[in-house]
């Protein structure tokens, strides 16, 4: 259920409001913005006499919010999300500012990644990607480096100062991702929907998530993942496009679903942000879907940067050069001024 509650009402009328909900056992959301502030009402709102909180005079209106996401909704919360590193310091997401987050699929060594995160700061990267526990569809392949890659993404962020965003596979790991203060958790497309882990996200950590897009998750079971991690705790989650699995299977790894961003940034208050590199499994692709995306309205943009693409061990044909990477960046730049 949604409050809307009327300008210029005293902040005593609207903590006595809140505080009466609560005592009926339901969750307050409050939003307070420049001119309004919204109380989201979660739980059983069926214990709540609709007529009688419209007929209150500090309330404008109220109606109900049919969608099974609530945390999430824009009902209410009506601006971006703005969300901040656990750190306190580091570049903000959503809201305006946009995440730049490039780097290797995978944490290789220690001369690959920090090279990989030099070229990318240079470029003007604001966040450093980078694998250490890889989901691979083959166990012959190679599965990263583990706690040893995590590591070294450190050593990579004392060295260039970029946050890191990196891969968290399994609950029992999530200590170490905690005690090493990784700045961005992403849950990949294979664990969207591992409910435990995202319960436990919400319980243990207040580091942004970065929640893919299930490989052929809908918008509404990406949106209810966040809910889990949201109604845990964590209310720092950021949503990722990283394409969807469809019939074509020959041109391009994924479909990109580029209308999931503007659909997303109606319906949600959290920041959306598209993975073009494996939404399209091709380095030829990325540039033109990274500007795709960001006309479309995404607040970042998530994309795999190798030293040495054709001996990449994980995900080369997807990878760029850094040099292919930095022509990208200047291109951003300018759509970015010409979107202002
Ligand atoms: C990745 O970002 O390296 C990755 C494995 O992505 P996804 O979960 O989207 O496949
Ligand atoms: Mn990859």
């Amino acid at each position: 259920m949604i409050v809307i509650i009327r300008p210029d009402v005293s902040k005593e009328k609207i903590e006595h409001l809140i505080k009466w909900l609560g005592d009926k056992k339901l969750i307050v959301k409050e939003f307070h913005g420049r001119e309004q502030c919204v109380l989201g009402l979660i739980g059983n709102t069926k214990l709540i006499d609709k007529d009688m909180l419209t007929s209150l005079d500090i309330v404008e209106s109220v109606s109900d919010m049919t969608e099974t996401f609530k945390a999430s909704n824009r009902k209410l919360h009506p601006d971006d999300s703005i969300l901040h590193l656990a750190s306190g310091d580091g570049p903000t997401i959503g809201g305006g500012s946009f995440a730049l987050i490039a780097g290797p699929c995978s944490v290789e060594s220690r001369e690959q990644i920090i090279s990989v995160a030099r070229d990318v700061k240079d470029a003007g990267a604001n966040f450093l990607r980078g694998g250490a526990f890889k989901p691979r569809t083959s166990p012959y392949d190679f599965q990263g480096m583990g706690s040893e890659g995590l590591d070294l993404l450190l050593e990579a962020r004392t060295e260039t100062g970029l946050p890191i965003v990196t891969e968290l596979m399994y609950l029992q790991d999530m200590d170490e991702f905690v005690e090493k203060k990784i700045d961005v958790i992403q849950i990949g497309a294979r664990n969207t929907q591992n409910y435990d882990l995202l319960k436990e996200l919400g319980k243990s950590t207040r580091a942004p998530i970065l929640l893919k897009r299930g490989l052929a998750g809908t918008i509404k079971e990406l949106l209810m993942s966040a809910e889990y991690i949201m109604a845990n705790g964590n209310e720092n989650v950021i949503l990722c496009e990283r394409g969807i699995r469809t019939y074509e299977q020959d041109y391009a790894r994924n479909t990109l679903d580029l209308s999931a961003v503007p659909i997303l940034k109606n319906l949600t208050h959290l920041p959306v942000i598209v993975d073009p590199s494996h939404a399209t499994g091709r380095a030829d692709l990325v540039p033109s879907m990274t500007l795709a995306a960001i006309a479309a309205g995404a607040d970042g943009i998530i994309v795999e940067v190798h030293n040495d693409p054709k001996n990449a061990l994980c995900d080369g044909a997807q990878s760029l050069t850094p040099k292919a990477f930095a022509e990208l960046s200047v291109r951003i730049d300018k759509l970015r001024d010409a979107l202002k």
